[in-house]
């Protein structure tokens, strides 16, 4: 039916395939979480203690903002 619609949705596809291909799956999930990020020094932060690998600064992502 919608050709261009169809081959762009396909094109996205193809291209989270061939960035899994590229970086590896593994740095691909890490692309697709870029929210666990160090906000201090923009080091990559433990999924699990939401500890920064380079600063030891703790990120509380679940806790609310207090303003
Ligand atoms: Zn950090």
């Amino acid at each position: 039916m919608d050709k261009r619609y169809r081959k762009n949705y396909q094109m996205s596809v193809v291209e989270n395939l061939s960035a899994i291909k590229q970086h590896g799956a593994s740095k691909f999930q890490e692309m697709q979480t870029q929210k666990y990020s160090c906000p201090k020094c923009d080091g990559v932060i433990s999924v699990h203690n939401r500890k920064c690998f380079q600063c030891d600064h703790i990120t509380k992502l679940v806790e609310k903002r207090i303003d």
